[in-house]
């Protein structure tokens, strides 16, 4: 069952395990990432508002350059849904420039919180009352919104049990032969809701475990399976 195997008491995943489970091979990564990595802690942001800014700021850039546009953000006052509505474009633009693309990503933040305001009257409670499913379509046709800021608004403000697709994800699971390389982000998503609970709390860590991991050995150009701890699961070469 995978609720059994992602228990804290779970027996340690063996390289026969995964090659004889395949289905449960998402279950096995999983306990063998949080034994070396620990708790991801994840989102860094102390607000649901802010992890909201932060998703759609981290488009096509790194979390340092977001760290500096929020920093900016925060220092005048900005970080709440009224306030962002009410400053002047111009003004947004120059805030969020660390974060690059800033003109199209302060449209975006200004068409988030004009849509909380008409379709939610401000209040993200109210907004994260919806079910996933229905929320996910509605905020898909916010100017800007894809799959993997949805995603990442729906589990890491709002709680909702959707797992977050990236890169990193997709290459360690096409690395691994567990999705195709040309698997479309729906595709891949589908792997993890169907073999994991549907749960937040666990959705929310595996992502940022995959995360840490893309970053530390699945690296595109030159993956370093030596050292990393899913480097066990790899099928021999012949
Ligand atoms: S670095 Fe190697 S072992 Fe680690 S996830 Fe990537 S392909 Fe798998």
């Amino acid at each position: 069952m995978p609720l059994a195997l992602l228990s804290a008491s779970a027996p340690a995943a063996t390289p026969a395990a995964a090659a004889q489970a395949p289905k449960r091979a998402l279950s096995v990564f999983y306990h063998a990432l949080r034994r070396r990595l620990g708790p991801q802690h994840w989102w860094p942001a102390q607000t649901p508002f802010e992890v909201i800014v932060g998703a759609i700021l981290t488009q096509n850039t790194s979390w340092a350059n977001v760290e500096r546009a929020i920093a900016n953000l925060r220092s005048a006052s900005l970080l709440q849904p009224a306030a962002l509505a009410r400053v002047r474009l111009s003004r947004l633009e120059r805030l969020v420039r660390p974060s690059g693309y800033y003109r199209q990503k302060a449209k975006k933040l200004k068409a988030f919180v004009q849509f909380l305001d008409r379709d939610f009257g401000g209040s993200l409670d109210r907004m994260f009352r919806q079910p996933t499913a229905a929320l996910r379509q509605r905020l898909l046709a916010i100017h800007g919104i894809g799959p993997e800021t949805a995603d990442s608004i729906l589990l890491y403000a709002g709680n909702h049990p959707v797992f977050v697709m990236d890169a990193y994800t997709r290459r360690i699971l096409s690395r691994h032969g567990l999705a195709h390389p040309d698997a479309d982000y729906h595709q891949a998503q589908a792997l993890f809701h169907a073999e994991l609970p549907r749960q937040a709390r666990i959705f929310n860590e595996y992502h940022a475990l995959l995360v840490e991991t893309g970053k530390r050995w699945c690296i595109k150009s030159e993956p370093r399976c030596g050292e990393c701890p899913l480097g066990r699961f790899l099928e021999p070469k012949p």
